[in-house]
């Protein structure tokens, strides 16, 4: 299919070379009529499916009743609508009082915010962050962002931020704690002390690896030891894709601010927020702006899906129905033959990832292709894209979840027994 008008940067389009043209629920179709079962969520944008009917009826009533559908941050209905939704099912249900912040539409704009209010509260500029991190690829993100792909883009000095082994990596496990005290308790130890830790509880396009709940607890007590704001990066891991509506919630820790973004939109549509807490909400009016941090759309499509699937609790039916999903994913890719090859599975909730970096002459990169052409949309992470990424809508049917599995391990086992070019 040529490309002559759209920049070589185009990416996910190169993977699933098709056009689309619809989609429902887990499944999309495209123009020659064929359909895909989606795996990919919009990376991760998707966590309640495409065009969900409940959620488009809504976005079409108002719609239809002409309410505002600009950007600015005015108060509207809708973000009222929003916000009271977000309070109800998510914040009291866990007795969090953060507050919202509206920044631009998308995942970096929040992680600018935030490292710009963790800078502004502390006085201090280095942050820390970590190996195999993905924070967005604008510059104050970029610099939290360890991949030297992504880093390589921008040709300007990425300052301000110390990068440390995360707990877990492709060179293993690591006490990321003893190194990260030695840093910051040793005065002679020639780093800044930083403003703030930056982290995703697990790491989505670094190579799905799960930090340890132990060392979730250890950095929030040795961050409230030392005043440095924790930052949990939660825009792909957040809003249910770890088997609860936060990463955290795991190790029963509450970060000092929250990135979220993807699902939060609830229809895939582009917002973005920061939850602060209280204490270090100490903007200025306006003082970090932009004209589109009103996505109204969004406020109506996310307040229909908190109320749907969030209103009964933080361990209520929809997560718990996500948790037993992943359980299967974790079982079925298990018992592959690959992981007797010595393939590892690594996840938690509806994230999980299937490193193939240990099974000789299988590439992530054209399994991911070969299920393509089976019907089968999955998406490869890490390093170098060494991992099979399997992040579907956390609303996927059993029987298409099912379905996926088979052709995933259908692809891979062919694979293995070297007879298809994976
Ligand atoms: N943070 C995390 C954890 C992400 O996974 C992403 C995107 O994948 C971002 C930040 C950046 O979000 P965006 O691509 O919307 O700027």
């Amino acid at each position: 299919m040529p490309q002559t008008t759209e920049s070589e940067v185009r990416s996910y389009s190169r993977s699933f070379p098709t056009i689309f043209t619809a989609a429902k629920g887990d499944v999309l179709r495209g123009h020659d009529g064929s359909t895909y079962i989606d795996f990919l969520a919009g990376a991760g944008t998707l966590n309640y499916g495409h065009n969900p009917e409940t959620v488009k009826r809504r976005l079409i009533d108002y719609l239809e009743s002409d309410g505002l559908t600009h950007g600015l941050d005015l108060t509207t209905s809708a973000k009222l609508e929003f916000l009271n939704a977000f309070t109800d099912c998510v914040l009291e249900p866990r007795g969090l009082g953060y507050r919202v912040q509206f920044c631009g539409p998308t995942g970096t704009n929040a992680v600018e915010a935030a490292l710009k209010l963790a800078r502004l509260v502390t006085g201090r500029t280095n942050v820390i962050a970590f190996s195999g991190a993905f924070h967005g690829v604008s510059t104050g993100s970029l610099a939290a962002t360890a991949s030297n792909y992504y880093r390589s883009g921008l040709h300007t000095t990425l300052g301000g931020t110390t990068h440390l082994p995360y707990p877990d990596s492709p060179l293993g496990e690591y006490d990321t704690m003893d190194l990260l005290r030695r840093l910051v308790e040793d005065p002679g130890a020639g780093t800044a002390k930083p403003a703030a830790v930056l982290l995703e509880t697990v790491q989505g396009e670094g190579g799905v690896y799960v930090a340890p709940t132990d060392f979730l607890r250890e950095l929030r007590e040795f961050c409230d030891r030392h005043q440095i704001l924790l930052i949990v990066d939660d825009i792909q891991a957040g809003c249910g894709r770890t088997g609860s509506f936060f990463s955290f919630e795991r190790a029963g820790i509450e970060p000092d601010l929250i990135t979220l973004s993807k699902s939060i939109g609830g229809y895939g549509l582009p917002m973005a927020v920061v939850l602060i807490k209280p204490q270090y909400d100490i903007w200025r009016p306006g003082q970090h702006n932009g004209t589109f941090r009103g996505n109204q759309l969004a406020f109506v499509a996310a307040a229909a899906v908190l109320r749907e699937y969030w209103a009964d609790g933080p361990d209520g039916a929809f997560v718990t129905a996500v948790r037993g999903k992943g359980r299967e994913v974790a079982r079925r890719l298990g018992a592959s033959t690959a992981v007797q090859l010595g393939a590892r599975v690594r996840g938690l909730g509806l994230m999980w990832g299937l490193d193939l970096s240990a099974v000789p002459d299988v590439s992530a990169g054209k399994v991911s292709h070969l299920c393509f052409d089976r019907g089968l949309i999955v998406e490869t992470c890490g390093r170098d894209g060494e991992v099979i990424k399997v992040l579907p809508p956390l609303t996927i049917s059993d029987e298409n979840l099912s379905q996926g599995l088979d052709i995933l391990l259908d692809v891979l086992q062919c694979a293995v027994d070297g007879t298809s070019a994976a």
